[in-house]
């Protein structure tokens, strides 16, 4: 007994199948209603002239692409862990650190800075009314 195997859904169909028994999908060939064989490109039946073709199964295993996406996914990682240890080592190394400190200072300053705007514009517009109200008088 013969199975096929269908690279769209990974499941086998016994005997000589032109369909796959879980998917309906059709192996390699595109079928017509009348089941003439066409190659995948076709758009109409070469034999009837039908549009009404079947939909062939992934020229590659679904398993593979399962395959290429672990493998994408394991190089993502391995890139995500490179780049990471890349940056421990260069927050370890003492240039970086008094870098990243007068970096920190600065931004404090900066938060500092941020904190007291409000402040700042509440007096520059207390100091307009002001002068304005001066000038009036
Ligand atoms: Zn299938
Ligand atoms: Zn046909």
């Amino acid at each position: 007994m013969s199975l096929a195997y269908c690279y769209n859904c990974g499941k086998f169909t016994a005997g000589d199948p032109l369909f796959c028994g879980t998917c309906g999908r059709s192996y390699d060939v595109k079928l017509c209603p009348r089941l003439h064989r066409n190659p995948r490109g076709a758009e109409v039946c070469s034999q009837c002239g039908s549009r009404d073709l079947s939909t062939p199964q992934p020229k590659i295993p679904m398993s593979w692409r399962l395959l290429a996406l672990v493998v994408k996914l394991g190089v993502g990682l391995l890139l995500f862990y490179a780049s990471l240890s890349l940056l421990i080592a260069l927050v370890r190394t003492p240039a970086f650190q008094q870098l990243l400190v007068i970096f920190g200072f600065l931004l404090c300053g900066l938060w500092y800075l941020y904190s007291k705007l409000p402040d700042w514009l509440q007096n520059f517009l207390r100091s307009l009314w002001k002068r304005k109200e001066n000038k009036d008088e």
